[in-house]
């Protein structure tokens, strides 16, 4: 399944993600490639939006190569289950990362729990978990961007009935 959705504003590319937030198990891996500027940052933020994360939390990593971020315990919201990671959002970005770095990061394992793991520079990954969604994002002059989201048909949440972007 692939989806094209063009956006004209950093709002819009963030509100795709928090759609598509919407419709991922726990545990899914989303992996972002685009040049830089694209907007790779802006739709982590639109992914902890959708997962009830404060978004002014979501920056680019610069020393720490991955950033959990927990969804907030605000007025009417259950707290998270401490330590299981549910709800949260796990943010790798590879941008300064090469080879044997990368592989040391641990992907794997972080990518077998219920936070949902965003991964930016995924182009750097020699090989890709499976199952993860690819979000492809291409600048297409101004403010307009390209957004391509392919996931295999069984990896978003089945049963919407409802396409991941319209
Ligand atoms: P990346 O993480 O891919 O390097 P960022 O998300 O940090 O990119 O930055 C994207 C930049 O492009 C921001 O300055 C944002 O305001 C700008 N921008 C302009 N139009 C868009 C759009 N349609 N979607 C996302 N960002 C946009
Ligand atoms: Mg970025």
């Amino acid at each position: 399944m692939t989806e094209v959705v063009r956006t004209e504003s950093e709002e819009e590319t963030a509100g795709v993600a928090r759609r598509l937030a919407g419709q991922l198990p726990p545990g899914s891996v989303v992996l972002l490639t685009g040049d830089l500027g694209a907007g790779k940052t802006a739709f982590v933020r639109g992914l902890a939006a959708g997962l009830g994360i404060d978004s002014e939390e979501v920056s680019s990593p610069t020393f720490t190569l991955v950033q959990e971020y927990r969804p907030s315990t605000g007025a009417g919201r259950p707290a998270p289950a401490e330590g299981r990671g549910e709800g949260s959002l796990l943010h790798v970005d590879l941008y300064r990362l090469q080879g044997a770095e990368i592989d040391d990061l641990g992907l794997d394992e972080l990518s077998e729990g219920t936070a949902v793991v965003a991964i930016e520079w995924a182009e750097k990954l020699s090989v890709s978990p499976p199952g993860a969604i690819r979000v492809e994002i291409r600048d297409r002059g101004g403010d307009t961007r390209e957004i391509t989201i392919g996931a295999d048909s069984d990896q978003l949440a089945a049963g919407s009935g409802t396409p991941a972007i319209r």
